[in-house]
């Protein structure tokens, strides 16, 4: 969303609230969060109550956006400065908010974007790059694979398209088949380095061919420096975050994904559309 559309909508907080009321609805219609009943009653104080399990709720309720208690506004200026990478400190200097406020409404966004990477069923298919990479650890130690401290990282990357990262136990080949059988369609054609855990690729209905990191340049169509690339931007914007702790790691992940996926796209919009998702019921 470019500034000036920006401004408009955060000019008046009957403007904020409508815009993401609209989103809380499905085809224009409020629903019950509970038990998804379309038939509600209006209650006085802009709240509803459900026709069939009498569940009351106002729009925000069992929705991400629901965390915090931010008025629109602020909900728009968190969205439009999270847009814009700014880090939760200056955030909260900006929106004269605590650091914890502003810690929690920024981790609710990466828990909704998260919620909706979990979601997606799509695969990738055509010409596809795997990778893996380690991130975090505080020393350099022992590069590569098995770095001691260091998580390691599944990245699959569609050509021209779409990544999908991981945080994965280990490098095994039973772990990272899996993952790219779960990701990958069947009959693409599979570039990997020459590491070991990939070699029944073939047996699992892919077309494998392997890359000589050596030969990089010389090998034609063979390079995986597309991941590389990813990998690369990836650890550039986790320095901003001065080490992320393991627990959290998978969320910055998922953020970097949908980040680098939408690098061409305005994702103010599909932020906001992904706070006024519904949580999902975990058992
Ligand atoms: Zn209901």
């Amino acid at each position: 969303m470019d500034l000036n559309a920006y401004y408009k909508l955060i000019s008046d907080e009957g403007r904020a609230q409508r815009y993401l009321s609209k989103k809380c609805r499905k085809n224009g219609h409020r629903f019950c969060p509970r038990c998804k009943q379309r038939k509600l009653y209006k209650l006085a104080d802009e709240r509803h109550r459900c026709s069939r399990c009498k569940y009351t709720f106002h729009d925000y309720s069992g929705r991400w956006i629901n965390y915090g208690r931010l008025s629109a506004v602020q909900w728009l200026s968190v969205i439009k400065l999270f847009e814009l990478e700014v880090s939760v400190r200056k955030m909260s200097l900006q929106l004269g908010l605590s650091y914890r406020a502003v810690y929690g409404v920024v981790s609710a966004i990466r828990m909704a974007i998260l919620s909706h990477a979990e979601d997606a069923q799509s695969l990738l298919g055509g010409e596809i790059d795997l990778d893996e990479a380690y991130f975090g650890g505080r020393r350099k130690g022992n590069r590569g694979r098995g770095a001691a401290g260091k998580v390691p990282v599944f990245g699959i990357l569609e050509r021209d398209g779409l990544v999908h990262v991981s945080v994965v136990p280990d490098v095994s080949a039973a772990t990272l088949l899996k993952l790219t059988v779960k990701k990958v369609r069947r009959g693409s054609v599979v570039y990997t380095d020459k590491f070991g855990s990939y070699n029944s690729l073939m047996f699992c209905g892919y077309r494998h061919l392997k890359v000589d990191h050596q030969k990089y340049f010389s090998s034609g169509k063979v390079y995986i420096n597309g991941l590389e690339g990813f990998w690369s931007w990836a650890k550039e914007r986790l320095i901003k975050h001065h080490g992320v702790s393991k627990n959290y790691f998978p969320l910055y992940l998922k953020e970097l994904e949908f980040r680098y996926n939408n690098r061409n796209d305005d994702i103010f919009d599909q932020v906001a559309n992904y706070l006024c998702d519904l949580v999902p019921k975990r058992d």
